[in-house]
């Protein structure tokens, strides 16, 4: 279930700290290490999946478990009325850095169009 020397499946572990602000049976909510918003907090499967790329089967309907952490997560960070972005990145291009599937929810600024 989980990958080695993969960072995302240390934090699900408790083998890495990480401000935690939300868990359940699926997923893990956690603040980003190097925020690109006021709020930036990364929402992660608890099972290693590679990430939007390299989904198989049945690991499609971690996304919306995931979705609804994400939007109950930035509901309580106090962004639900004036807005939030929730990303993926895959890939080079996409400017993945971190091998595990995650969502980006960002927050406390306006979001410029397109990102960079
Ligand atoms: P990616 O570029 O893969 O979409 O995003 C990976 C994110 O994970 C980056 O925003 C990066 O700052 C964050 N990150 C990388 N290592 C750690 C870590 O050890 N702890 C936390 N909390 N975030 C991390
Ligand atoms: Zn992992």
């Amino acid at each position: 279930m989980a990958a080695p020397d993969c960072i995302f499946c240390k934090i699900v572990a408790g083998e890495i700290p990480a401000e935690v602000v939300y868990e359940d049976v699926c997923c893990l909510a956690f603040r980003d290490i190097n925020p690109q918003a006021p709020t930036h907090i990364l929402v992660i499967p608890r099972k290693h999946v590679t990430g939007l790329g390299d989904l198989e089967g049945a690991e499609a309907s971690l996304l919306g478990n995931m979705l609804a952490a994400a939007a109950q997560v930035a509901d309580e960070a106090g962004l639900t009325e004036p807005g939030y972005r929730v990303v993926i990145n895959w890939n080079a291009d996409g400017g993945m850095e971190v091998p595990h599937l995650h969502l980006h929810v960002l927050g406390g600024r306006k979001m410029s169009w397109p990102p960079g």
